[in-house]
């Protein structure tokens, strides 16, 4: 029998029910409810199996990107302040992707990262805080007050930031966009990893699972941090 023949059958059965016993109605309408609710539910199911599957290969709605920086984007700085794109690899325009990523954050950023000097990261993370995004930066104590350093900017901001002095550095560098999306990779936020180094960054939402571990990570560092 067809989904809709048992539907079917089931609704002239109920209404047979109700028709018959005026006392059953309110009986009726439940029963009426809970089939309702249970094919629902088996719709849910079939549903959420398909996504499953479909997320077994690169989703089409999986968020994966990389990019890279090289010594050939020395000359690229020029290019955050007059807009001017040099090639497909300009060194400004990888920049400015990587903060459209960072301005995706509608909930939270987490933001755990050896050193922050670059200006366009650190204004990207300041506009997200005013926006009411749940704003919080873990770095390494020894890098906080060095030169460039954006910290105290988002420290004189209200920006929640973790820090604390230890023989051992806090040499992550990664953030987590609304416990969905990762940044990671060897890019410092820098104005030097930008304009110079060779440099790698992964922006992506899955596997799922990785990017839980590292919002994890994050969380257990915000409390030892405390
Ligand atoms: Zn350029």
């Amino acid at each position: 029998m067809s989904d809709y023949k048992l539907l079917r059958s089931t609704g002239d059965l109920i209404y047979k029910f109700i028709s018959s016993n005026k006392y059953a109605s309110a009986a009726g309408l439940a029963l009426v409810v809970v089939c309702s609710l249970l094919y629902r539910s088996k719709r849910f199911l079939s549903e959420s199996g398909t996504s499953k599957k479909r997320r077994k290969n690169i989703s089409k709605d999986a968020l994966i990107d990389v990019l890279f920086f090289s010594n050939e984007n020395a000359m690229c700085q020029d290019h955050i302040n007059d807009g001017n794109t040099c090639s497909d690899d300009c060194g400004a325009q990888k920049l400015l992707t990587l903060v459209e990523y960072l301005d995706m954050a509608k909930e939270s950023l987490d933001v755990c990262v050896y050193t922050i000097t670059s200006i366009k990261l650190a204004e990207a993370v300041l506009r997200k805080f005013n926006e009411g995004v749940a704003v919080r930066v873990i770095t390494d104590d020894s890098m906080a007050y060095g030169d460039g350093s954006q910290i105290p900017l988002f420290r004189r901001n209200g920006v929640r930031v973790r820090a604390e002095p230890s023989q051992n550095l806090m040499h992550h560098k990664f953030a987590v966009i609304d416990r969905k999306v990762l940044v990671t990779g060897s890019f410092n936020w820098t104005q030097q990893a930008t304009f110079g180094n060779w440099e790698n960054v992964i922006i992506t939402s899955e596997p799922e699972e990785v990017v839980q571990r590292f919002s994890d990570q994050f969380e257990k560092l915000w409390q030892i941090l405390d």
